[in-house]
């Protein structure tokens, strides 16, 4: 897998602003999440919005946190695709399933723990079922969760953006430390 420089429209898409508040410079960056490409917008990967686990980035790159959402699943264990792009990663991490689909504007999406129904180079719509959820995730509340991620590079974004909910907040820059996956 191939990680391809920040494009020019990813990179504008990254809005800094430094204010100089009471407390000395601060930094703000917004980030644009743009409609998926053509074939559809975002769609909740199952079911309705159910947010059991929130999106907790740690301040820094090596420490704990929750680097995505924890979503309940009522539905039939489905899990979709939240917008059309094309399966990066479909397989055994550290044992757990995972999938990862790649969208126009350098976003990424990351399901988990899930049984995959899809091969990497599969393109899928918005929507499309492209595994089984299992159980097993270490942060659900309950028995049974789907973890969802979103990144831009090398940040990580709150997957409720995606679907008009959640908070821009970052990871600091990876320099000295690689982010964990
Ligand atoms: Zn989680």
């Amino acid at each position: 897998m191939a990680r391809a420089a920040p494009s020019a429209a990813e990179a504008s898409a990254l809005t800094v602003t430094t204010p100089a508040g009471p407390g000395g410079p601060v930094t703000r960056i917004r980030a644009d999440v743009p409609a998926a490409a053509p074939g559809g917008s975002w769609r909740p990967p199952i079911g309705p919005i159910d947010v059991e686990t929130r999106f907790d980035p740690p301040p820094l790159p090596w420490m704990p946190g929750h680097r995505g959402v924890d979503l309940g699943a009522a539905a039939d264990g489905s899990v979709r695709a939240a917008g059309a792009g094309t399966v990066v990663f479909a397989g055994d991490l550290a044992g757990r399933g995972v999938v990862s689909i790649d969208h126009a504007g350098g976003l990424r999406t990351t399901y988990e723990p899930v049984d995959a129904l899809v091969a990497p180079g599969d393109a899928v719509a918005a929507g499309k079922v492209i595994g089984r959820l299992q159980a097993g995730h270490a942060s659900c509340p309950g028995a049974i969760c789907l973890h969802l991620g979103l990144k831009r590079g090398p940040l990580y974004l709150d997957p409720l953006l995606l679907f008009g909910q959640g908070q821009v907040r970052l990871l600091p820059r990876p320099g000295r430390a690689e982010a964990a996956p």
